[in-house]
């Protein structure tokens, strides 16, 4: 196997405590928190002191300061241990993203040493009912009253919905400005006016609280404003890139670790006298996975590389969310046949993998708009 050249001994002793942490404070857990659909608030406390929210945010701001490649590594151990219940990807890498690349110092001393310990949690407002692939259509309204904004309107699918205490909310500030009178506006959620709606019921993702969300004349300072006013959409396609990198990220340590099971299970299974695995067909699959598991694996770590610079581009943030996320939904599925009857069941990991995969061709941008993004591309010039 092509050996991984992008971490550091630090980044894999670091590897080990999040894989501790996880099999200790998550995984005996997550049956349970699917029962109840949310995660505990006190696990995010905890995975504070663990060190494992918002790695990359500098100290000058209550966080370790470390580079992109430490929240790289909690995600892929998130993905490896099937662990979809805690969103600390969208707390870290896409809230505390957005404050650290666009919010001013005040901004940043306000919110984010209190989500490196976790005493806050973020969430990502974009989506609406009415739209969500075409973001510069929502109607989320923010209307400028003095040295405040008015809010009006309603988000859907929101991740942390029920925990979070902090938004990053796509408003209109100019309804007739189409992208360039969308505005970014961090909304803390006990403002009056804002109201949690219902935790939605999932074909997976059972631990996590996607939720509607509601404003009703929520008055919000305009110093919450990130950036310039207008300037909401270029940031969030920008940002878009980095969550593409990170749900491919968390798609690729997903394959391999349900090729690891399906191995380890097929050895152990036997079915005509003889393990699963002496079957040609077994082996022949599970190559052919495997190899394009590789495959994409490269190209990830790659665009990792380049995310580190800072130079990776929208397109093959696109391409390896497209790439990774429609194997991960291959890889799921065909591996499952080979646990047979267990495989349908929710006793068995491959199961919630199974159910947890499908999302990961709709959120954060849909197959087919990564279609789109790259199509413009190659067809360029
Ligand atoms: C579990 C979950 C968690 C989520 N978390 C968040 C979150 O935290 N914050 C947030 O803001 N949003 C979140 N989302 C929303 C997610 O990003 C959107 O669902 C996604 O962007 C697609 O938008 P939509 O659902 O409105 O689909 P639509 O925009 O209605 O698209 C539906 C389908 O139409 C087709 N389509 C759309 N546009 C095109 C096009 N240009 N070309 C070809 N075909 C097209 C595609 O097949 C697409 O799947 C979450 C969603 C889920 C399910």
């Amino acid at each position: 196997m092509i050996p991984r050249t992008l971490f550091s001994h630090e980044h894999e002793m670091f590897r080990d405590a999040a894989r501790r942490f996880i099999a200790e404070e998550i995984t005996p857990h997550h049956g349970e928190w699917e029962r109840q659909g949310v995660v505990p608030r006190e696990l995010w406390r905890k995975a504070g002191e663990a060190g494992l929210l918002c790695p990359n945010v500098p100290d000058e701001f209550g966080g370790p300061g470390a580079n992109f490649l430490y929240n790289v590594v909690i995600t892929e151990e998130l993905g490896r241990a099937g662990a979809t219940g805690p969103q600390f990807t969208v707390h870290s890498d896409m809230v505390a993203s957005y404050i650290l690349a666009f919010g001013s110092p005040e901004q940043k001393r306000a919110w984010l040493p209190k989500m490196v310990s976790g005493e806050i949690v973020g969430a990502l407002g974009l989506t609406e009912p009415g739209c969500g692939s075409d973001l510069k259509a929502l109607r989320t309204q923010a209307v400028r009253d003095g040295d405040h904004y008015l809010i009006n309107g309603q988000k859907t699918y929101i991740s942390n919905g029920q925990l979070c205490d902090i938004i990053v909310l796509a408003c209109k500030t100019d309804m007739q400005a189409g992208s360039r009178g969308v505005s970014l506006i961090v909304v803390e959620t006990n403002r009056q006016g804002f109201e949690r709606g219902r935790r939605l019921e999932k074909l997976g993702l059972k631990a996590q609280d996607t939720s509607e969300l509601f404003f009703h004349d929520v008055r919000v300072p305009v110093a919450n404003r990130l950036g310039e006013e207008g300037a909401g959409f270029k940031m969030a396609m920008h940002k878009l890139a980095h969550e593409r990198l990170i749900i491919a990220v968390n798609a690729v340590a997903t394959c391999e670790a349900v090729l690891e099971w399906t191995v380890k299970y097929t050895r152990e299974r036997k079915a005509f006298g003889r393990p699963i695995a002496e079957f040609q067909n077994t082996r022949f699959k599970v190559a052919e996975l495997a190899a394009h598991t590789q495959s994409a694996r490269v190209f990830v770590d790659r665009c990792i590389e380049l995310a580190v610079e800072d130079r990776l581009d929208s397109t093959d943030a696109a391409m390896a969310k497209m790439l990774a996320s429609e194997l991960q939904c291959r890889v799921v599925d065909e591996c499952l046949q080979f646990f047979g009857g267990y495989g349908y069941t929710l006793d068995f990991p491959i199961a919630h993998a199974y159910i947890d995969a499908r999302v990961r061709r709709i959120a954060g941008g849909s197959s087919e708009v990564m279609r789109e993004i790259i199509s413009r591309k190659v067809f360029e010039s």
